[in-house]
């Protein structure tokens, strides 16, 4: 591509080798990469009326100072700093975080401009800068970035400032100029330059516009081109399917098939039979019965003589998927095993040879089914179910184990489906969109912590009539052992109140497997009859008897997980309780929790999840397979993303996109991406 932007950082006038090595903990070793360090908030250095501030905006106000300054330290590092501030006729308070060393120029009387975030509630700045009189700047809008090391923001503002000034003329654009002019859209130099140094608003706006939009070009012609790809190579293989068999398996299962389920199974039959590869992402709220559709595709395939993989993010899961399989499978004299990291020595070994040979059709594991030694003899079909927890590159590698086996991808992760269809561009999209009969909603209620007693009581009620309860420990983030001494504790304290009465089981991610395997089987068969555990049950984990879910500390989940979390009772017919334990202290917390007491509709819970939320880590960040937009979010943008997918089908679909000059990068950027290697095109 452009060879001026790859050339090293030390190229910008100033940047010496000492700098170059602080931007590399920044992920910044060229020109290129430097200009594209966007900055993640601006400095709004006009003076504003807080009448017309928002709740959370950045501002500017100029005040007099209405007491001396209070401090607080914590420990030596951290202290507050804060005093009264009159602006226009408005009394606030200012603080300031580990900037004690502020004091001596606040002084009662004096005018000042500060600068920071309001807080509409606590009517407070939390500030940023504070400086001297009255001062208005010309440049009002300043960029803030990301920082590492001894880098500051300030520093980074000059290096690109200063790359803009030598290279800004040589920044190539690779979005084809009439889809540019199309849209109205700025060139990429003109934008890399806005973004940084917006003259106002609108122009910033106007800038961050065309990143997105290139950006998301570029993600779904990547997409798109692999789905082409994927249509053409013929050689998925066409699998031969007798109706009478597949209907007589689905006639000795013990429900009839919801409609929902039964078009989804048509969905993936037809893509089985046909010569395309399927690549399918399957959508179906927790409990709406994905894995008996797993169950019937597994069957169809192995009928056809090939073997099947389920593949499943936790070992608790791939026990009972085992379990409930066999429960299908066996009478049929179809083998199930478990390959995961609890397998080990001989067992592991016979196992392997007999998927090595083939005499093994049907295997659940967790990721150590993609082990290097994991040789199948024919991988027809793969499954992964709760795919939003594995990386894209760890679906590949276990699509790469067959020849182009057929893939399934089943999600809980409710995402509206035009998104979803943008989202994973290169899937085709089926939803089971209905519950199994006779299910009855949910009851959610929202308790504060001071009511745990009668939490206690009613679960007792509870077990008296036969049922079982989950009691969910609070996730603290980062920390693992946290999560594990939360558990622990409140399984000591359920003990003693329960003692002689009922049994209480503990579960948390660091038991060893043989331990796991042995609590979840108790609970499963009612020998215990309280589960207290981390989120380790989040996903999948089966056991209708269970009618009561109570979590901790529930303001620290997202609504998507305690959407999952609360999927784990109402799987049978009798009437099921969530109890959400929470003392939420923001607005959007209790929010959170009213929207959870009010939907049981995984698909509406994610929309006002959306509302709420704005965007952010929607999809769960890292897991969800989504590249790491620079500028780009999926949910906020998602218009333009709907708008670059269309774009993107179009392009790779004509004739000229392979063919002429205009599109060289385009093509060239696609097989950079190295996801078309071996493939044919056109
Ligand atoms: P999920 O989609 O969350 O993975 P499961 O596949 O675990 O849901 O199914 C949830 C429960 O519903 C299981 O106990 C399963 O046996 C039951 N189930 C699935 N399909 C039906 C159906 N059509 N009628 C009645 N019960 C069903
Ligand atoms: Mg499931």
């Amino acid at each position: 591509m452009n060879e001026i932007m790859k050339q090293p950082v030390t190229s910008v006038n100033g940047i010496g080798e000492e700098t170059a090595k602080q931007l590399q903990g920044l992920r910044i070793t060229t020109v290129g990469e430097l200009l594209e360090h966007f900055p993640f908030r601006y400095e709004d250095y006009k003076l504003k009326d807080l009448h017309e501030v928002g709740h959370e905006e950045r501002v500017t106000v100029v005040g007099t100072v209405q007491s001396e300054p209070s401090i607080r330290y914590f420990g030596k590092k951290k202290n507050r700093l804060s005093f009264r501030f009159l602006v226009n006729q408005i009394l606030i308070t200012v603080t300031f975080f580990n900037r004690a060393f502020l004091k001596n120029q606040i002084v009662v009387g004096s005018e000042l401009t500060i600068t920071g975030k309001w807080d509409q509630h606590r009517m407070t700045i939390t500030g940023s800068e504070c400086r001297q009189g009255r001062e208005e700047r010309e440049q009002t809008i300043v960029p803030v970035y990301s920082v590492a090391g001894k880098l500051t923001t300030k520093s980074l503002r000059k290096y690109v400032f200063q790359a803009i000034k030598q290279f800004g003329t040589h920044i190539p654009d690779i979005v084809p100029t009439e889809l540019l002019e199309a849209y109205k859209l700025p060139t990429k130099g003109e934008a890399v330059h806005r973004l940084h140094f917006p003259p106002n608003a609108e122009s910033m706006k106007h800038a961050r516009r065309r990143m997105v939009y290139e950006e998301f070009l570029l993600f779904q012609l990547k997409m798109q081109a692999f789905r082409k790809a994927n249509r053409e190579n013929a050689k998925g293989r066409s699998l031969l399917i007798s109706y009478e068999d597949v209907s007589s398996f689905i006639q000795q299962l013990p429900f009839p098939l919801t409609g929902a389920q039964e078009r989804v199974v048509n969905e993936v039959m037809a893509d089985l039979r046909s010569p395309y590869r399927m690549n399918r992402l399957l959508q179906g709220d927790v409990g709406s019965g994905k894995t008996v559709v797993a169950a019937i595709c597994m069957y169809v395939v192995i009928k056809a003589g090939f073997q099947a993989a389920l593949m499943v993010p936790t070992e608790i899961l791939a026990e009972q998927h085992v379990q409930s399989l066999q429960s299908f499978f066996e009478p049929l004299g179809i083998r199930v095993e478990l390959l995961s990291g609890s397998v080990k020595g001989k067992k592991r070994k016979e196992r392997l040879e007999a998927l090595r040979v083939g005499e093994l059709s049907l295997v659940v594991g967790t990721h150590a089914l993609i082990q290097d030694d994991v040789i199948f003899h024919n991988l027809g079909l793969v499954i992964t179910d709760e795919q939003h927890r594995f990386g894209v590159e760890q679906r590949r590698v276990l699509r790469d184990k067959g020849e182009n086996p057929d893939v399934l991808f089943m999600t809980a992760t409710p995402i509206p489906r035009t998104l979803a269809i943008s989202v994973f561009g290169d899937m085709d999209v089926s939803i089971i969109d209905e519950m199994p009969a006779g299910r009855k909603v949910i009851e959610t209620y929202w308790a504060k912590p001071d009511m745990f007693e009668r939490v206690l009581d009613f679960i007792n009620k509870e077990l008296q009539a036969g049922r079982q309860a989950y009691i969910i420990c609070p996730l603290i983030e980062e920390s693992e052992k946290l999560d594990v001494q939360n558990a622990i504790d409140v399984h000591m304290i359920l003990q003693q109140h329960f003692q002689g009465k009922w049994q209480v089981g503990l579960m948390h991610g660091r038991l060893p497997s043989a331990e796991k395997e042995a609590v979840m089987e108790a609970f499963s068969k009612n020998e215990s009859q309280i589960l207290v555990s981390t989120t380790v049950v989040e996903v999948g984990v089966n056991v209708p008897n269970a009618t009561v879910m109570v979590i901790y500390d529930a303001e620290r989940f997202g609504l998507a997980q305690l959407h999952q979390l609360r999927g784990r009772v109402g799987r049978g017919d009798a009437q099921s309780y969530c109890i959400l334990l929470a003392d939420p202290k923001s607005e959007v917390g209790k929010e959170r929790m009213r929207i959870m007491t009010e939907t049981n509709d995984g698909f509406v819970l994610s929309e006002r999840d959306l509302e709420l939320r704005g965007s952010g880590d929607f999809f769960g960040t890292k897991q969800s397979g989504l590249p790491d937009f620079k500028v780009a979010d999926v949910v906020h943008d998602y218009r333009a993303l709907e708008v670059a997918r269309q774009d993107a089908v179009k392009l790779v679909n004509s004739s000229a996109f392979w063919s002429e000059q205009r599109y060289a990068d385009l093509r060239e950027y696609i097989h950079e991406q190295g996801i078309l290697d071996g493939q044919k095109l056109d």
